[in-house]
């Protein structure tokens, strides 16, 4: 099959799209035929090299997947072949107490495609049955494939974790990134204010498009300070972060009383800081977010498919051009989902 490989860590060059041998499916397994494959963050860490982590070479990144179910094994009864299916990104033991309590992303063995296993940048990618998940045939492959990471994310780290309540007022940083294209629509959807930042004028007026009430261009405007102008001196209830070192002090000062700062990642570096003073003399949360669990990917897809939430897709690209959505996603050249097209 064509395939994009790579046999080493280093920039978007280490990209190969090569032919492989086809994967072999196990009894318990499904063999997917890609259609589409979304990009994320994660990708860009997974083919650069992340410390304390070993990715298996020769690797085939790429976590958001869609296709039509191409063979079942033996032992698979409840899947058709031909039929339109997305795959759960997380990949779980299925049986420690994480896994038992409905919370994959808690499982000590968890994993996604694309990162410890084989992902869907190919023409085939093997499954277990359960991350199969059917789509209705309205639904565009590259649609399906836009869904699984950002829309798993937004919807823990807001409904999940930060516990979103309908008033409350949302900063939600980087519009233009996939979790902040999502974040803002979920967040109106519960009936919160959203304010949204983004670092050009152009991704501010899609913002809005998507919801949000009040913007700050980052480029230009303290962050903090917007936040605190926009809710009369009082700072926002929830924090939405994955910008990580460049944000996260002016992200802790926009909080409220008992505001919640809620981070799945850290894209421009680790180290944040901040005075703990504020930590507690304002009775903040700091919440950490991975993922989510399956039973979570079926609620936001339930609501996609009922249209109250929508996929962003910047742009569609052969599967061939892979290193250049890789370049494409460094940049930030963006709004939304980059989606190969198998
Ligand atoms: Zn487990």
């Amino acid at each position: 099959m064509k395939a994009v490989v790579f046999n080493q860590h280093g920039g978007p060059e280490v990209l190969q799209y090569t032919e492989v041998p086809d994967p072999e499916i196990a009894a318990n397994e499904v063999l997917v035929r890609v259609r589409a494959c979304a990009l994320n963050h994660l990708d860009l860490w997974v083919r650069r090299g992340l410390p304390g982590v070993r990715i298996p070479l020769p690797h085939i990144p790429g976590s958001d997947i869609a296709g039509e179910v191409a063979r079942v094994g033996n032992l698979v009864s409840d899947v058709r072949v031909g039929e339109r299916v997305l795959l759960s990104p997380g990949l779980s033991c299925g049986h420690c107490q994480a896994c038992s309590s409905g919370a994959e992303n808690r499982c000590r063995k968890y994993t996604l495609f694309g990162y410890g296993v084989d992902g869907g940048c190919a023409e085939y990618v093997k499954s277990p049955i359960a991350n199969i998940i059917p789509i209705p045939p309205e639904m565009k492959f590259e649609e399906a494939a836009a869904i699984p990471v950002v829309f798993l994310t937004a919807w823990h780290m807001l409904i999940t974790r930060a516990q979103l309540q309908p008033g409350e007022d949302v900063l939600v940083l980087a519009a233009g990134s996939g979790v902040g294209s999502v974040a803002i629509q979920i967040a109106k959807l519960t009936g919160a204010r959203v304010i949204a930042t983004a670092g050009s004028d152009a991704k501010l007026v899609k913002a809005r498009e998507l919801g949000a009430d009040d913007l700050i261009n980052h480029s230009k405007q303290d962050i903090a300070e917007e936040a605190k102008r926009l809710t009369g001196k009082r700072g926002v209830d929830v924090v939405i972060e994955h910008v990580g070192e460049a944000t996260w002090e002016k992200s802790v000062l926009s909080l409220a009383q008992n505001g919640r700062l809620v981070t799945c990642g850290a894209t421009t570096g680790y180290n944040g800081k901040f005075d703990l003073r504020y930590l507690f003399s304002r009775n903040l949360s700091l919440l950490g977010s991975f993922m989510g669990s399956r039973a979570e990917l079926y609620t936001v897809l339930k609501l996609v498919i009922e249209k109250k939430l929508h996929p962003v897709i910047d742009r569609v690209m052969p599967l061939a051009e892979c290193a250049k959505a890789h370049v494409l996603l460094e940049n930030r050249e963006q709004f939304g989902k980059i989606v190969l097209k198998v």
